[in-house]
């Protein structure tokens, strides 16, 4: 089942939800064991009408001390390919798997995102995007229900249900393996061809 689906529903679809709502849902939540230990809760940042929904994996440090996703290096590095891609930080809408720091920036445990998903699904119900680009191995195999990892599904869309799924490498990734940088920038070019080869509500 989609990460989107809702048991019962068979299909995922929009809701007359807005973020502000969900965000009040999500409150000062401490549902999991990472309420205890995070600094801020990263709830996500953007636009609540975009095209497109970054998600990434969790907070890192700086986002935990911050309160908003991708600030910092890995951030830096995403407006500057959104930017050469033609599109804008605003444009978009970015948001994690996770809401709160795992610890030393381990992996989130299963039981943290069983916990945690069902926000990032109302929040991308409410968003209703035409893509969903997943940054990382951890998003991917997430949205996309795969084993597989990003290197064997990057440069070309996936579908799931009403969303388009672009997989590839997280801009942080790229500070330590910066060959991945080249395969990141195309799927960030794909991305914004597809975009203006598609304009909205066409
Ligand atoms: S990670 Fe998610 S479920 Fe856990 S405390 Fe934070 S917001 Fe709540």
């Amino acid at each position: 089942m989609s990460i989107l689906q809702i048991p019962g529903h068979p299909k995922p679809t929009p809701r007359e939800v807005t973020l502000e709502e969900v965000r009040a849902v999500v409150g000062d939540c401490h549902l999991c064991p990472l309420g205890e230990t995070r600094t801020n809760l990263v709830f996500g940042v953007g636009n609540p009408h975009a095209r497109v929904v970054f998600v990434g994996e969790g907070p890192g440090r700086n986002e935990d001390l911050q309160g908003e996703p991708f600030v910092g290096a890995a951030g830096q590095k995403l407006n500057g390919l959104l930017a050469e891609a033609g599109l804008r930080r605003e444009d978009i809408y970015i948001a994690n798997v996770v809401k709160c720091r795992p610890p030393g920036n381990r992996n989130p445990k299963p039981e943290e995102i069983e916990v945690c998903a069902p926000f990032l699904r109302e929040q991308i119900r409410s968003i209703w995007p035409d893509v969903i680009v997943c940054l990382g191995n951890f998003a991917t195999q997430f949205v996309l229900k795969t084993d597989q990892g990003v290197t064997r599904l990057r440069g070309r869309f996936h579908r799931t249900g009403h969303f388009l799924v672009v997989p590839t490498f997280h801009p942080a990734a790229t500070i330590y393996h910066p060959d991945w940088l080249d395969d990141l920038r195309s799927d960030m070019q794909m991305l914004g061809a597809w975009l203006a080869e598609h304009p909205a509500g066409e």
